[in-house]
């Protein structure tokens, strides 16, 4: 699971419900007033940091890897590429094993430090998160702090509109959080909050191809080389969702849900049903998804289950969610 691609660059290549922790370490010689400088053997022989932590249901794991790949450094921040879920569910537990502060994109500053329900993701999406202190910002057009300083980081908006990249000229490494994976990139949240984001999802695409990256760590998914095949994929889908912004709803409702039941280990399909009734980002996504005018209409409960019981139907035949064969749960729906 752990991998290091370039030196001092370990990928723990997660999964889908937590995204992939990158571990970036320096040595400690070039860390200032770190007390390795006196040839003590017992001191770190390095330092790292971590961008993102993955999923609050896999945060004891998340801390166990960390360790792991940390072991003879001092973990010295904890980085976050944009507050979604799968991305900072484990800044809480990695934070406090490590004693390390947590440097957030500025654009959700502000909220994650007031844990303002109503500007952060979780509640929007009905997902889980544990709440964390965010104590400092990852300035675009900046750079990481000492010794991390090599990376650049860059905003890059889309798929979450504070989201930052970020960028080592040296190895010509970007780690892309959700703006590019290797075949596509992930939902474009703003575009079922009524706001139009696919332009900048292209930028951000632009943006990464300026940089002309030798490889790409992506928020999901193995680390790759072929970055113009990723781009011309993720070009053509943005293509294809501009066109047709209600299939781009159908595709957010339907990871949105194999999330859920990701995040839930199993659940019945009723629980499925009514979590989505319950969910804010569905009465948008079904608003989209039907083109309609207004989206009030589709707050209406009943219609919402009629609309949702297909969709679990059509990933039930892709085989993305399977019925949980272990005895006694019926017809309980897992991720297949
Ligand atoms: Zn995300």
């Amino acid at each position: 699971m752990a991998m290091e691609w370039v030196p001092g660059v370990v990928v723990l290549e997660r999964g889908w419900l937590s995204s992939n922790n990158i571990v970036i370490r320096a040595p400690a010689s070039a860390a200032p007033g770190n007390p390795s400088h006196g040839g003590n053997p017992d001191a770190p022989a390095g330092v790292a940091v971590v961008v993102d932590t993955g999923h609050v249901r896999h945060a004891a794991q998340t801390v166990a890897l960390i360790e792991e790949v940390t072991k003879g450094c001092g973990l010295v921040a904890v980085l976050n590429t944009h507050l979604h879920s799968d991305h900072c569910g484990g800044n809480a537990a990695v934070a406090a094993r490590f004693n390390a502060p947590v440097l957030i994109p500025p654009g959700d500053f502000e909220a994650a430090a007031k844990w303002d329900e109503s500007r952060l993701s979780f509640k929007e999406t009905g997902q889980w998160c544990e709440r964390f202190a965010p104590t400092g910002r990852l300035m675009p057009g900046s750079h990481l702090p000492e010794p991390f300083d090599r990376w650049q980081i860059h905003a890059a908006p889309g798929h979450d509109p504070a989201s930052v990249i970020l960028f080592d000229p040296l190895t010509r490494v970007v780690i892309s959080a959700d703006a590019l994976w290797e075949n596509g990139f992930g939902i474009v949240f703003p575009e079922l909050q009524g706001r139009d984001a696919f332009a900048e999802v292209e930028a951000s695409l632009d943006l990464i191809e300026g940089l002309q990256p030798a490889s790409v760590i992506p928020g999901h998914g193995a680390p790759f080389t072929d970055v113009s095949a990723a781009l011309s994929k993720a070009r053509a889908r943005l293509t294809h969702f501009r066109r047709e912004p209600c299939r781009h709803a159908l595709h957010a409702a339907k990871a949105l849900m194999v999330f859920k039941v990701m995040e839930s280990g199993a659940i019945c399909p009723d629980d499925l049903v009514r979590w989505a009734g319950e969910t804010p980002i569905f009465a948008r996504i079904q608003h989209v998804a039907e083109g309609g005018p207004d989206g009030r209409d589709a707050l209406r409960e009943a219609g919402r289950a009629e609309w949702v019981r297909p969709l679990i139907q059509e990933l039930l035949r892709a085989r993305a969610l399977v019925v949980d064969a272990n005895a006694g749960r019926g017809d309980w729906l897992k991720a297949g």
